[in-house]
């Protein structure tokens, strides 16, 4: 009798422990990939993930026709479908790779009981994470809350399996398919999408080639120009695979050893870059502790933060229109490529929740529904580690100055230049603080603030002073 493959967030045929372990069990397959809006609790995908999920399930399937079989696409309730194909097939077994989302986690552990109860076999793996949250504990026992003592714990102990290579001629069971165009997740009226095709090439080919170019160069320097969101490829851009699993970190924490084994990877440069692939697993131990760290603040006392409610300045940030360059551009890098380099994402984020004094989640919705990437750990765990709320955060007391950050990590300006074309004609020394500038030069450069390009929608020390104070009565309250 057959076995079900039911894919997740791993969608790969390389390095997949689900997907080789049904193929040892010698039976046929059904390579199956459910699209469930229906299970109550489940987060919603945002519209930018759904665009990389189409791109990324045709892949899949055409990777899988290669290997000689099919991929069965199906939409409804995870644990109706289950029953449907099981009844349609005689399946007797079940593989997929663990998730550690809360409502996902009590899904999988209510179809585990019931299939095993009703016979069937069920398997479960690690393809995911380096790392199981539930394995690095401290002395005392308890999860690490504080990052470098974490990913000392996780790296030393860290031996990854061999490779389990790329499943190739798969046998898979003829059964009925829905078909992907009818799941409507290309964003249509209007597609707002039409710049993603230039950055990304979404599935497993794509994840794979990232990597490799990544390590063939730019690698070398990372630690130095990691910051840099106006340089090239200052950063793998690995993300939106990792967060689909394209690509598992096994896979890269491999080639990384293996290029600084040859000498390819500079040692220094390798390590910062399996530390950044650290974060995220750090991410993913909050998350399975802090199942609510989307909504909640991981540190309580925030809950007496006194938030403003303001449509007119969140909607000025979502647009990139809030007359901060750096913030500006970071906002429609976002917007045009569903991506946005990680020192622009803490300066934005920074900018909503102090100079705004807006609360994270806002922003931490928006960045759901904008990014590829948008993952179900990095995205709350970054944006409450931004707004001094989360565990090992920056505090909140340390509000990022937009311009000098600008001049700082943009430092030729290419970055406001290409996302902000508007100002592209400035010089230097005013483009990350236009109305600093004399009418003169504005003028040379084409700029009318307040017409071609936003006034400053808050004044920087006066926003950073109402920040301060907010956080003052926080503290009083404590
Ligand atoms: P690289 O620098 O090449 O790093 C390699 C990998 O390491 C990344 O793909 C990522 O998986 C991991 N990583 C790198 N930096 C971080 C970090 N600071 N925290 C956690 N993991 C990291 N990352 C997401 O994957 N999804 C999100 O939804 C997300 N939301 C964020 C929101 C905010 C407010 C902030 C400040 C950061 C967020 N990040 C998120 C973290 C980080 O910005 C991205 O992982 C990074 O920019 C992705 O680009 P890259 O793959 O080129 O990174």
């Amino acid at each position: 009798s057959p076995a079900i493959v039911w894919f997740r967030e791993d969608l790969r045929l390389t390095d997949n422990p689900a997907l080789q372990a049904a193929v040892s069990s010698g039976r046929p397959l059904v390579l199956l990939y459910i699209h469930d809006e229906e299970t109550k609790g489940l987060r919603k995908l945002g519209g930018a993930s759904k665009w990389w999920l189409d791109k990324s399930l045709k892949a899949l399937a055409a990777d899988i026709e290669d290997a000689g079989a099919q991929l069965t696409l199906r939409s409804g309730k995870s644990a109706d479908v289950l029953d449907q194909v099981i009844e349609e097939t005689g399946a007797e077994a079940i593989f997929w790779n663990r998730r550690y989302e809360k409502p996902e986690r009590d899904l999988d552990a209510a179809i585990k009981e019931d299939l095993k109860s009703r016979g069937l076999s069920v398997s479960s793996y690690n393809a995911r994470l380096l790392n199981e949250p539930w394995d690095i504990e401290t002395n005392a026992g308890g999860y690490y809350k504080v990052f470098t003592p974490y990913w000392k714990s996780a790296s030393q102990n860290y031996r990854p399996a061999p490779t389990l290579g790329k499943a190739s001629a798969l046998s898979s069971r003829e059964v009925k398919s829905e078909k992907l165009k009818d799941w409507d997740l290309h964003p249509s009226g209007p597609d707002w999408s039409t710049g993603f095709d230039d950055h990304w090439t979404p599935g497993e080919a794509g994840a794979i080639q990232r990597l490799k170019d990544f390590l063939d160069g730019p690698v070398n320097g990372y630690k130095k120009n990691r910051n840099r969101p106006d340089l090239d490829d200052s950063t793998s851009g690995l993300s939106p695979h990792l967060r689909f699993g394209e690509i598992g970190p096994a896979q890269i924490w491999r080639a990384v050893q293996a290029g600084m084994e040859s000498g390819q990877v500079n040692e220094s440069d390798g390590r910062n870059f399996l530390s950044e692939v650290g974060w995220r697993e750090f991410s993913y131990t909050l998350l399975y502790y802090n199942p609510d760290i989307a909504t909640e603040n991981y540190n309580d006392s925030f809950q007496h933060m006194p938030w403003r409610t303001d449509s007119f300045a969140y909607e000025a940030w979502t647009k990139g229109q809030t007359g901060y360059p750096i913030v500006d551009a970071g906002m429609r890098q976002l917007w045009h490529t569903g991506w946005m380099h990680n020192r622009v994402r803490m300066i934005v984020a920074s900018f909503l929740t102090k100079h705004l004094l807006l609360p994270w989640q806002k922003g931490e919705a928006w960045f759901w529904d904008t990014l590829v990437d948008a993952d179900h750990a990095n995205n709350p765990a970054s944006w409450q580690w931004t707004a001094g709320s989360g565990a090992d955060a920056a505090p909140y007391f340390r509000i990022f100055n937009p311009i000098t950050q600008g001049e700082k990590f943009d430092e030729t300006g290419d970055y406001v230049r290409t996302w902000c074309p508007e100002l592209k004609d400035l010089p230097l020394k005013h483009l990350h603080a236009p109305w600093e500038a004399d009418d003169a030069t504005l003028e040379k450069a084409g700029v009318k603030l307040g017409d071609t390009y936003p006034k400053p929608i808050v004044e920087h020390s006066d926003a950073r002073q109402r920040a301060l104070d907010a956080y003052d009565t926080l503290k009083k309250k404590r």
